[in-house]
């Protein structure tokens, strides 16, 4: 792996473009921009930007092959994520390690549904405060987060969430009509590691939390891949001892 942390940013970038409208006051550059703002500030990771809209959907190989963790944003448009791309992608994850963390609505995106073989659905309403809890001091992810705090509105987001059940539940989110919600969960899938986190509409501010940047921040640093990801060859290949020799159901 290279010295830094390889992130890339991939962003639908749709909604901001409108000038007229409220994701581009809350994100006139867009969230991928803020979201690089706030990586930037770590010496330990080199971070590009990359927008649905870009040459190869933001994706050539060259880059995904050089990202060691890949965060995504997507609302209205996962449809038009090429499935090729998408393998790619959860290729990327199970046999090379890269990290990845869907971001909000990112829920329903092709390669969080694919890496996790969900539907990844949800009960949604409108933007209203939230508290998220902390649920899981010692992970690192939590490192430096309080045992809770309060965006003042973010999109509400509802159990049921149909996902596989998380190897780590880090964060709770209770919404003032009462909705709780798995907000902030982990799982393993191949050599990868994956987070989901759900705060972040894109007519909210909540990139802008220092606490959510924080979570963001240390997500990446626990996804990188290992520093030397384990060969798939099994070390007793062609020696003589196969267990599926020596281990019989039959
Ligand atoms: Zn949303």
């Amino acid at each position: 792996m290279a010295d830094k942390i390889r992130v890339t940013v991939w962003h639908e970038y749709r909604h901001e473009r409108n000038t007229e409208g409220e994701a581009y006051k809350c994100y006139p550059n867009g969230i991928h921009a803020v979201i690089k703002d706030f990586l930037d500030k770590n010496d330990d990771m080199d971070v590009r930007i990359v927008c649905l809209d870009d040459p190869d959907q933001g994706l050539p190989d060259e880059l995904l092959n050089n990202t060691d963790v890949l965060l995504w944003w997507g609302h209205g448009f996962h449809g038009e994520v090429n499935d090729e791309l998408v393998d790619k992608i959860v290729t990327r994850v199970y046999r090379q390690g890269m990290g990845f963390i869907g971001l909000h609505s990112a829920h329903h995106s092709k390669p969080f549904r694919k890496l996790l073989g969900c539907t990844g659905n949800l009960e949604w309403g409108d933007n209203i405060k939230e508290v998220i809890w902390n649920l899981n001091p010692t992970h690192p992810i939590a490192a430096g987060i309080p045992k809770a705090f309060e965006l003042e509105a973010d999109e509400l987001y509802s159990e049921p969430f149909y996902i596989p059940k998380p190897d780590d539940l880090i964060f709770g989110a209770w919404f003032e009509h009462g909705n709780i919600f798995r907000a902030g969960c982990t799982w393993a899938r191949g050599l990868g590691k994956i987070f989901y986190f759900q705060p972040g509409h894109e007519t909210c501010l909540s990139f802008y939390n220092p606490y959510v940047q924080k979570i963001i921040t240390n997500a990446v640093r626990w996804a990188k891949p290992v520093e030397e990801p384990i060969d798939e060859t099994c070390p007793y290949s062609g020696k003589g001892f196969l267990v599926s020799e020596t281990v019989r159901f039959d």
